[in-house]
């Protein structure tokens, strides 16, 4: 067998205060109904330095082999306690099959990202690929979510794709898609558009493969670099066609300060919206009561890369009080995260409890 079945691992799926097992919890939040704590998980990449260097996996090994992707991700699980398993750890392999070349940095253990965009002018002659779901690396993703599947009956395992702006950034040009949502704004509706049909493909490939919850990060989507009418005019409308059109729960992550868009975010149809350390928690938390399911909002950087575990004690704490209903860093996790930190804010959330008013 790969690796050893969630229920024999180190990690105690359910520790004593705990009713209910991560799945089960997770999924419950994400249907609005009561559970005994918050849920703590990862958002697209959670994956240490400290783990690769030790399993002696590391990014570009985890890509070319579905077993080895499927082993490091479960780290996230099995070694630091959070409580998903989510792959993959980069935002590059919906890209590359587009034809985008990845840049797999000086070290092994850096992120996997773009080293240039495609600079398409208009959206005609690109050439959606056919077959998509057995290009690329593609194929690995699926078949490691499967593994992970078949592995992990209590953890759910959830799959990530880019939102459909960020795939239209990549394929035009950031600086070129900003100067032509000025002069010709229909032709970036219209290059968005054109990769919602294969991402929901793809979103719908990972639920049937065996995944509980998809995320549609859309990064580059972000306020700090579309503003809000941006957003709403380029980012918004197609997050939410791709979204009726994925058969499953969306966890939508957007990354900057959402406190303005987050009323947007939540009428993509987003079960979850994952929020930035910048973002008015308490705001989102009210603004989505009964429509969506809030997670966030630990700050990577300063908290839990460089800060200390009673930092992340305290900030932790702040974000559950402010009723966040899943616990998780703002974005992506660096890799030169210590692992120390990471554990400590899946332990705090641990001892955090609403057993007074479960039924
Ligand atoms: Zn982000």
């Amino acid at each position: 067998m790969m690796m050893r079945r969630s229920k024999n691992c180190s990690v105690e799926i359910k520790s004593e205060s705990d009713t209910l097992s991560p799945k089960e919890r997770l999924l419950r939040i994400l249907n609005f109904r009561r559970v005994d704590r918050p849920a703590v998980i990862g958002i697209i990449q959670s994956v240490t330095a400290e783990i690769m260097d030790a399993l002696g996996i590391y990014y570009k090994d985890a890509y070319s082999n579905a077993e080895k992707m499927a082993k490091l991700a479960s780290t996230s699980w099995e070694i630091l306690g959070l409580e998903a398993i989510g792959i993959p750890f980069c935002q590059t392999v919906e890209v590359e099959v587009f034809g985008v070349e990845v840049y797999w940095g000086r070290e092994k253990t850096n992120i996997p990202t773009v080293i240039s965009y495609k600079n398409c002018l208009t959206p005609e002659g690109i050439q959606i690929p056919e077959n998509f779901l057995e290009k690329g690396r593609v194929p690995i993703v699926l078949d490691a979510i499967e593994m992970l599947a078949e592995s992990y009956d209590d953890i759910p395992i959830i799959g990530h794709i880019i939102g459909p702006f960020s795939l239209a950034a990549h394929l035009a040009n950031m600086e070129k898609i900003l100067r032509m949502s000025i002069k010709r704004p229909k032709l970036v509706e219209e290059f968005t558009m054109l990769g919602v049909d294969v991402l929901a493909e793809y979103a719908n490939a990972m639920f049937e493969r065996g995944a509980d919850v998809v995320v549609v990060a859309n990064m580059f989507a972000s306020v700090d670099i579309l503003g809000v009418r941006g957003y709403i005019r380029y980012a918004q409308p197609f997050d939410k066609k791709l979204i009726k059109k994925i058969k499953g729960p969306v966890i939508l992550h957007i990354c900057g300060d959402g406190t303005r868009i987050i009323n947007n975010m939540i009428k993509t149809g987003a079960r979850c919206i994952s929020i930035d350390s910048k973002t008015d928690a308490g705001y989102a938390v009210r603004l989505s009561r009964g429509r969506a399911v809030i997670m966030g909002n630990i700050n990577t950087v300063y908290t839990l890369t460089f800060g200390k575990i009673r930092d992340v004690i305290a900030e932790t704490k702040k974000a559950v009080e402010n009723g966040i209903d899943i616990i998780a860093p703002e974005c992506s996790l660096s890799p030169d995260t210590p692992n120390s930190n990471i554990r400590a804010m899946v332990e705090t959330v641990k001892r955090m409890s609403y057993l007074d008013n479960f039924d």
